[in-house]
């Protein structure tokens, strides 16, 4: 082979190379937009834990909190002994938390994860539904952490974990 040939042979190489790296490029940006689009979105999807923090100071939420308090017996849903209360404020369960049988941050990834078909209603129902909260002591709270609660109705938060 001549050096002439031997270098259009490189250069067409080269030019190979070039194509491939641009396509690469391109469909390394595409995905890199998609990536952009789809964690935009995501972002604009409820959180669930402020929604939460901002509904249970309002009048509606400590309702619930109360209603709960009360359903409880006033005591832990989770080792039975009695509440604290505030004395200076009467009934008031401040030093007590609400545990959510579905763990916030599991429906946070679930809804994330599921931005075209997930319906925010329906989950909002298990960040706000006293059916699906209990008062616990803080450190109750702790030892709970993350637990799925054994409701059927959450299988599809477990089937995110498996
Ligand atoms: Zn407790």
């Amino acid at each position: 082979m001549s050096n002439n040939e031997q270098l259009s042979k490189l250069y067409q190489k080269l030019h190979e190379q070039n194509v491939q790296d641009r396509r690469d490029r391109e469909a390394w940006e595409k995905v890199n937009r998609e990536v952009k689009e789809v964690l935009a979105e995501a972002r604009n999807v409820t959180n669930f834990r402020k929604s939460f923090n901002r509904w249970i100071r309002t009048k509606e939420g400590q309702t619930v909190k109360k209603k709960l308090f009360i359903s409880q017996q006033e005591k832990c849903a989770y080792c039975k002994a009695p509440l604290e209360l505030q004395e200076e404020s009467g009934l008031s369960v401040d030093h007590s938390e609400v545990h959510h049988l579905a763990p916030l941050a599991l429906l946070q990834r679930y809804a994330e994860a599921n931005l075209d078909d997930v319906k925010l209603e329906t989950l909002m129902d298990f960040v706000i539904s006293p059916k699906y909260l209990w008062l616990v002591h803080p450190k109750c709270n702790k030892k709970l952490g993350e637990q799925i609660a054994d409701l059927p109705e959450l299988q599809f938060l477990r089937d995110l974990l498996s």
